[in-house]
């Protein structure tokens, strides 16, 4: 698909950033350049058409899956929730800790944002140990929501975040 190799075009690499030792992914041009944000819109959108008949709502993760994340909700026609980092959101929240690739947080949603039964798509910008995707799982699960899938733009295989986040299927569109 030249879509992807289009998007491939618009990551950039930075050793080093935020720790020594960690390369960086980023996603930042994609965003510069509508062409290939229009084709994330675009495979996401087919990849959730073709697997599944029916979605509540897109969750989007704290913070780069709020910048795809509303694209795709609009595109499949629903709405669009947020996952936090900890003291962001106002009124009644949940919340769950988890483990970061260089750090520790924690995640919140608002507590009337999904309802039990609901089924949702996950959104990220990358997947790399599958800690901030395990800890949006757990929170829908505490919600007793469905997670259909994890989307992310581009996943750090080595890190086997997949296999952290199993049994929810990881859609990813760019692997490293
Ligand atoms: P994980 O929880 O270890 O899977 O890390 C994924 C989270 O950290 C996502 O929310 C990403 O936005 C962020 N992250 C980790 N590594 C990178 C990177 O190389 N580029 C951009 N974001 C990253």
């Amino acid at each position: 698909d030249c879509r992807l190799k289009m998007i491939k075009s618009r990551i950039r690499d930075f050793p080093d950033f935020p720790k020594k030792g960690i390369l960086f992914r980023d996603i930042c041009p994609i965003l510069k350049d509508p062409g290939a944000l229009s084709a994330v819109t675009s495979l996401f959108e087919e990849h959730v058409r073709g697997q599944f008949q029916h979605v509540d709502f897109v969750v989007g993760l704290d913070a780069r899956g709020f910048l795809f994340g509303p694209l795709l909700a609009q595109r499949l026609g629903v709405g669009f929730v947020l996952v936090r980092k900890k003291g962001k959101l106002p009124g009644a929240t949940v919340s769950v800790a988890y483990d970061l690739e260089y750090g520790k947080a924690e995640a919140e949603i608002q507590e009337d944002a999904v309802s039990p039964g609901h089924k949702v798509i996950l959104i990220d910008d990358l997947l790399a140990t599958g800690g901030t995707l395990y800890a949006a799982c757990a929170l829908m699960h505490q919600r007793q929501v469905e997670v259909l899938s994890c989307l992310v733009v581009v996943e750090l295989k080595d890190l086997n975040g997949a296999d952290r986040l199993k049994p929810h299927p990881v859609y990813s569109l760019l692997q490293y």
